[in-house]
């Protein structure tokens, strides 16, 4: 079936359409990690059914390939330099270096970008500093949010000291003495698979294995648990860096 196009703003979306006798009604839309975006359809859909259901869902789409372009871009070692996309709060925001006219240095949010001013800007340089901004973002937003999270539990007496350590793979634990440990780069990651992994080491204060009364609990607290899990992981690549 060859690549089809169509535009949408700025936007030029290239898709494959593949017919699927076993689906009855509706289009479905999939983008797969290397970028390509497939189209399921009937085989009673036509041309401008496929064309409808790519524009309404045009938006998810876009977000779609967004992330894989950075993913891609992500694989490349990271520069720290102005242009380059990290994230905070689920949101990505350029990076614009500034030298720093004081031997200090500082990050700031200021209109959509991470502004990182220091003196001498270099790799080593820019990449510590925005890690310290990271790592003190993530005490102050994942401390109030532990709380506010933390404060619906009626198992949870009293909020547990919350430690930061930075992890390759892991977003969190929960220690057997009831120490929770995150990743500060979880402070990369949106707010709702924030709480969930908040929501995931709590409800261990209660439950210490993945057992199903574990599971249970969870999906008391929090019943899309799945669907925000794997909205996170397949973010991991980008926000674990
Ligand atoms: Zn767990």
């Amino acid at each position: 079936m060859g690549i089809e196009r169509l535009s949408y703003g700025d936007e030029v979306f290239e898709y494959e359409v593949i017919v699927r006798r076993d689906l009855t009604n509706k289009v479905q839309i999939h983008v797969h990690p290397n970028g390509l975006i497939q189209v399921d359809k009937p085989d009673g859909a036509n041309e401008s059914d496929v064309k409808k259901a790519i524009r309404k869902r045009a938006r998810w789409i876009k977000t779609q390939v967004d992330i894989v372009r950075d993913m891609r871009a992500h694989a490349l070692p990271r520069e720290y330099v102005s242009g380059e996309t990290h994230f905070y709060l689920g949101r990505r925001y350029r990076l614009k270096i500034e030298q720093s006219s004081s031997p200090l240095s500082s990050t700031k949010l200021l209109a959509g970008r991470i502004v990182v001013e220091v003196p001498n800007p270099n790799v080593d340089r820019v990449r510590g500093v925005l890690r310290r901004w990271y790592k003190e973002r993530a005490a102050d937003y994942l401390g109030r949010r532990l709380e506010i999270v933390a404060s619906d539990m009626r198992w949870v007496d009293e909020t547990p000291h919350l430690r930061l350590t930075t992890m390759k793979r892991q977003w969190g634990n929960c220690s057997p003495n009831g120490e929770i440990t995150l990743n500060p780069a979880l402070v990369k990651a949106p707010r709702d698979c924030i709480d969930y992994v908040l929501t995931h080491e709590l409800c261990h204060l209660r439950e210490h294995h993945h057992g199903l009364e574990f599971y249970q609990l969870l999906a008391s607290r929090l019943p899309n648990w799945k669907a925000v899990k794997s909205k996170l992981d397949s973010m991991a690549e980008l926000l674990l860096v």
